[in-house]
């Protein structure tokens, strides 16, 4: 059997930076992969999903040419084109990625890995220990269980298509149910956007919701509000027809699950290496990432917490620090995560919301509001309000929450996730320089 110090189980965003960082401490490290390299986010994930959301973006911008004095005749969009170059530039990151742990001296192992005992994996027949193994394996988009449910996509399935479906009919309320839905609409599908409850993304404050909607209805998408689909039936024409739960139906031509992720726990045999797991799937960690048994840990989406690929990498790394670096307390803190959604315009937020801020913190919370259309959209036949608020603490209106929709914000906030982090005050906002002309400039100007 070989033998290693580090097993990471998973080769996406967590298990190749558990790996990569413990090599970098000299120690012994194997990954195991099932699938391709670099995991959800490079293959089915923020990165193809990204090239998408640049499209749509040229998309919006193209609308806006003819404001700034541009004969533009737009004859269309190569989405077979697109799709070959994102797939080529996914392919050249999965090269990228095994060349980079060859260089690095970490073992890749290809194949489904089962745990043997709490020290002991099996890959395909192969037995590998170690005395830390570092679970993470991600997870999958759910399917609800509907009639025809399999007639649909899911994200996965968006990333294989060759061609724009003509109309689409998007289901979910998250952030890819909104990304997605926006991306097909900017780039010519008619969408329809289905919501089981009255608005997306009912986790963020009250602004950028109210505001979002706003945007996707003004970018021509059906949002349907407390309906969700029964039935799917495929026509003889090959048209999907979606029977809905409040008596109406839709004919599309591709129907895209956005309901939700599940974790990847139920092929790993947990219970051979007596580890506890969730009733949901999710593997339950301290805030040091270990799992219920000494020397195994899990890290990621697995774990249910922040599914984001820097919250993933964030975690394996400091993991590694702490066994491997000398650093025994190192981990990672999960308050204050900046999280952007790419939607159109894009929202940023960092911190607590305004509801969050009120219930904890009751009258101590005062709350700062600007509302306008940037520059940038001076000369728009469809103008877009950019939104923004900061929510503030106690006499010191310490900044603990950033909230932010509109062009360009998507790049803004990670500085503002510093200041947040750093403990910044509203004083600090204010006695900062406004950089001119820019959207950004409203926040240290909020009055
Ligand atoms: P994953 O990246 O999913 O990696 C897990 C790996 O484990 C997979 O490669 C899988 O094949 C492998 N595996 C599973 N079981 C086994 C097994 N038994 N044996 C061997 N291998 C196994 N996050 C952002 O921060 N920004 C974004 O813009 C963003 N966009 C997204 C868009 C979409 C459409 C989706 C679906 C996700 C997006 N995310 C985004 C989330 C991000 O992709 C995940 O948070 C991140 O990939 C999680 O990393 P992970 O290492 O936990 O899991
Ligand atoms: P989310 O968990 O974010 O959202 C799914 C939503 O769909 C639920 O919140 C729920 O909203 C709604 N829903 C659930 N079940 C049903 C159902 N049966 N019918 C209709 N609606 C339903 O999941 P996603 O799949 O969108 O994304 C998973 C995670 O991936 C995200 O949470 C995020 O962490 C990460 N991600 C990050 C991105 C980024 O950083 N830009 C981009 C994409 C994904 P409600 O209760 O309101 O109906």
């Amino acid at each position: 059997m070989d033998q290693y110090d580090l097993i990471a189980i998973g080769a996406g965003s967590g298990g190749l930076s558990v790996v990569e960082r413990a090599a970098s401490y000299g120690a012994r490290c194997a990954v195991i992969e099932s699938g391709r390299l670099g995991g959800t986010c490079v293959n089915v994930g923020c990165v193809p999903k990204k090239v998408m959301w640049f499209a749509a973006h040229h998309a919006h911008a193209l609308a806006e040419a003819a404001g700034y004095g541009f004969d533009v005749e737009l004859r269309g969009h190569d989405w077979g084109a697109l799709k070959r170059a994102r797939d080529g530039y996914v392919h050249g990151i999965n090269d990228w990625y095994a060349g980079y742990l060859e260089r690095t001296g970490v073992t890749l192992l290809r194949g489904h890995a089962r745990c043997v005992d709490a020290h002991t994996v099996e890959v395909d027949g192969r037995r590998l220990g170690a005395p830390h193994i570092a679970i993470a394996t991600g997870g999958r988009a759910q399917v609800p269980a509907v009639a025809g449910a399999e007639l649909g996509i899911t994200s996965d399935g968006f990333f294989e298509l060759e061609a724009l479906p003509r109309r689409v009919a998007v289901v979910g309320a998250g952030y890819i149910a909104v990304e997605l839905a926006g991306m097909l609409r900017a780039l010519g599908a008619r969408t329809s956007l289905l919501l089981r409850k009255d608005e997306p993304l009912r986790e963020f404050d009250a602004l950028i919701r109210e505001s979002l909607l706003a945007a996707l209805r003004a970018d021509g998408i059906e949002v349907l509000t407390r309906t969700r689909p029964t039935r799917l039936e495929r026509l003889p024409d090959g048209s999907l027809r979606v029977e809905r739960s409040d008596g109406a139906a839709l004919e599309v031509d591709c129907l895209l699950w956005a309901v939700g992720r599940a974790p990847n726990t139920a092929g790993l045999d947990l219970a051979a290496a007596g580890v506890h797991v969730a009733p949901d799937g999710t593997m339950p960690v301290d805030d040091y990432q270990n799992t219920n048994v000494p020397g195994v840990y899990a890290l990621g989406d697995v774990t249910g917490r922040a599914a984001l690929t820097p919250v993933a990498i964030a975690a394996g790394r400091r993991l590694a620090d702490r066994l491997f670096g000398g650093q025994p307390e190192r981990h990672l803190d999960y308050a204050n995560i900046a999280t952007v959604v790419f939607s159109h315009p894009p929202i940023g937020t960092v911190g607590l919301t305004e509801a969050q801020a009120r219930a904890a913190h009751g009258d101590a919370v005062q709350v700062f509001t600007t509302r306008f259309t940037p520059m940038l959209r001076a000369f728009s036949a469809h103008p877009r309000e950019t939104a923004m608020k900061l929510v503030c603490l106690g006499p010191q209106r310490r900044v603990i929450g950033v909230h932010a929709i509109g062009d360009g914000v998507d790049e803004m906030l990670q500085g503002f996730a510093v200041a947040v982090r750093m403990g910044a005050t509203k004083r600090d906002f204010d006695d900062t320089v406004a950089i001119h002309p820019t959207s950004a400039e409203e926040l240290v100007t909020m009055r």
